[in-house]
């Protein structure tokens, strides 16, 4: 089956029953109206064959989105990739305007990936002018990345709010690059009662350890070699045992080089709440930092005895 784009809600709508629509020709064209009557009916089981798993991003596609895709691939039989550029997200002094736009490479890559849907509704599709209703990310969305982007994970959970519920995917595959996105969206479905699994997929690395990014493409050569100091500064911290010094061997390394730190904080991975000497477990050694005029993230798991 070929790559099937649908940019609104309708077209979306007979995609998704056309993916996962057994036994029936329903990529044949048909009226709007139809399309809207059946978008109900087809939620019903016997129109449904298959699992569908959703790959949430913002297009500018690279082998960290591949590689969800492929993780996608493996836990539902069918993959939708939806490409927004979510303008929700995205504080009044940050990269909107000029974030990455490559839509032809991206339906490269979806078709390359065997993936059957992608979804790429315009802003206008997604947010009407009178909207008044949002997710709120409470205080977890305040902290660490939160507390230098205000609003963000409220967009954030907004818009996969609205994906989750347009694509209607079994499972939802996420970045571990965004540890506390990933957080937030798995405490979403929990609060929130979503009947979707929710999947981490780990963060994919340049040879070097740079984390992938679409911002990367942004990075001089100078900017790129100043940003290797996040990952290095991340594996210098994973050496360690005690938090304390987890983050004393990470800072020690970012201290070499020119860039604005915004945080560099060692959390719990469900709560991004900081962790002190004594904790042992699982935790999130996450940084931010502005390289040249890019800001970046990164983090690293590590696990605390
Ligand atoms: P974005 O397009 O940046 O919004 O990212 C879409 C999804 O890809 C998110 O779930 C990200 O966490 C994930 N992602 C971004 N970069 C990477 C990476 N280097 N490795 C794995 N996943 C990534």
């Amino acid at each position: 089956m070929d790559l099937i784009v649908a940019h609104d809600r309708a077209e979306l709508a007979k995609a998704r029953e056309a993916i996962t629509a057994k036994g029936r020709d329903l990529l044949t064209p048909r009226g709007r109206d139809h399309l809207t009557a059946r978008d109900r009916e087809g939620l019903t089981e016997e129109h449904v064959d298959g699992t569908v798993a959703l790959v949430p991003t913002m297009g500018a596609l690279h082998e960290g989105h591949r590689s969800l895709i492929r993780q996608a691939r493996e836990r539902a039989d069918h993959v939708v990739v939806s490409v927004f550029v979510n303008p929700l997200q995205f504080g009044p002094n940050e990269d909107f305007s000029r974030y990455p736009r490559t839509f032809d490479a991206d339906l490269e890559v979806c078709r390359a990936e065997g993936v059957q849907l992608v979804f790429a509704p315009a802003a206008d599709e997604m947010y009407g002018p009178d909207r008044q209703v949002s997710v709120s990310a409470g205080q977890m969305g305040r902290i660490v990345e939160g507390a230098f982007r205000p609003g963000h994970f409220d967009g954030v959970l907004t818009i996969v709010l609205k994906l989750l519920h347009l694509v209607q995917p079994d499972v939802a595959v996420f970045g571990q690059k965004d540890a506390q996105q990933l957080a937030l969206i798995r405490r979403m479905a929990a609060d929130l009662d979503l009947p979707i699994e929710i999947v981490g997929g780990p963060t994919v690395r340049e040879a070097d350890g740079l984390a992938l990014s679409s911002r990367n493409r942004y990075l001089s050569p100078e900017d790129r070699q100043n940003a290797l100091a996040l990952s290095r500064a991340l594996f210098a911290g994973a050496e360690e045992r005690a938090p304390s010094a987890v983050v004393r061997a990470a800072r020690a390394v970012l201290d070499q080089v020119p860039i604005e730190v915004d945080y560099l904080a060692l959390v719990d991975p469900a709560t991004f709440t900081e962790v002190k000497d004594g904790y042992a477990g699982e935790a999130v050694l996450a940084v931010a930092a502005r390289v040249g005029t890019t800001r970046l993230i990164d983090n690293v798991v590590l696990t605390l005895v």
